[in-house]
């Protein structure tokens, strides 16, 4: 009877230690695409929510609608992975849902300033970046009258800041970074033509670790690189990854981002990002869709970021709604 009595505490035990606890605390995390229900081609945008309620964009690109997008809310510090247009921002839309999702309407020029810098000065919460970016950025908050030591946070990889309760630290992306010449006054833009490109250091990644314990490493653009393996799993431990997986001739397609994810940085689950395609109709994965490759390649729980529907992870990992 005893024996029988401790092997049911064992079961019982075992079972709380593998099944999600309804309790625990959760980060919240939010696609912004250009289409609600969808994840079309620029999506790149992405809120995440700390259980402290600190809230973090990473990569406003072309789908957040300016600093007075509703979905935005109260944003506390805005992540730069590089200063390509479709992530500094350099169209947006007329209006929320503009166009189709195969072909979003982004016909609101913002340069030279960027949607990141007016979204920061809107919301006057600072971009953190990498790179030489901090210099470029820190010059193009003051020409429009902001304050640069508050708006401009640098991370060079393996640095680390605090925003709120959320870690965040710089890791390398292998990929380009030159600026445009519509983000540079006419005066200087003068001084690229020809297909050259500004100078701002280079692209990176995050990686985010939340007060409940969630470790999020955000790829930015990037090839296969050993830091996946060395850094982001060995010394960060990341357990979720937002992985970008748009492929030829950018970055890494769906096979080289499910290598990525199976065998280097190998965290519980993924999210799928930049996938420049649109990826669902009414809300499903297209079976044919590079997203849809990419799920069916990776040995995790890939997870379709869908504009405006919150996703919650626990710690772990973990899904534990709105996936
Ligand atoms: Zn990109």
């Amino acid at each position: 009877m005893t024996k029988l009595l401790i092997a049911i505490a064992a079961l019982a035990l075992a079972a709380c230690a593998t099944a999600p606890d309804p309790q625990s605390p959760k980060v919240k995390i939010t696609p912004l695409g250009s289409h609600d229900g969808e994840f079309c081609p620029l999506d790149r945008a992405i809120v995440f929510e700390d259980p402290d309620g600190t809230r973090i964009l990473y990569d406003a690109g072309r789908t957040v609608r300016g600093p007075n997008d509703p979905r935005l809310g109260k944003i506390d510090a805005i992540l730069l992975s590089h200063v390509h247009g479709d992530h500094l921002g350099d169209l947006i839309q007329p209006s929320a849902n503009a166009g189709t999702c195969p072909k979003p309407d982004f016909s609101v020029n913002v340069t030279p300033n960027s949607n990141m810098v007016n979204i920061s000065l809107g919301k006057q919460a600072p971009m953190i970046v990498g790179g030489e970016m901090g210099s470029f950025l820190s010059a193009k908050v003051s020409s429009l009258g902001g304050d640069p030591g508050k708006l401009v946070r640098l991370v060079r990889y393996g640095a680390q800041t605090m925003v709120g309760k959320v870690m965040v630290a710089g890791v390398p992306a292998v990929h380009s970074n030159g600026l445009p010449a519509a983000f540079l006054p006419p005066e200087q833009a003068k001084l690229y033509a020809g297909g050259l490109t500004a100078y701002v250091g280079e692209p990176g990644g995050f990686v985010l670790r939340f007060s409940n314990g969630l470790t999020v490493y955000l790829s930015g653009d990037t090839g296969i690189t050993a830091e996946q393996d060395l850094l982001v799993r060995g010394y960060y431990k990341a357990n979720l990854v937002v992985m970008n997986i748009g492929g030829f001739p950018f970055t890494t397609g769906p096979d080289e981002a499910a290598y990525v994810v199976n065998s280097l940085v190998r965290p519980a689950a993924v999210i799928a990002s930049h996938a420049n395609e649109p990826a669902t109709v009414g809300g499903k994965l297209s079976p044919t869709s590079r997203t849809a490759a990419f799920q069916k390649a990776a040995k995790m729980p890939v997870h379709v970021p869908l504009s405006g529907k919150t996703m919650e992870f626990d710690g772990s990992g973990r899904c534990t709604a709105g996936c």
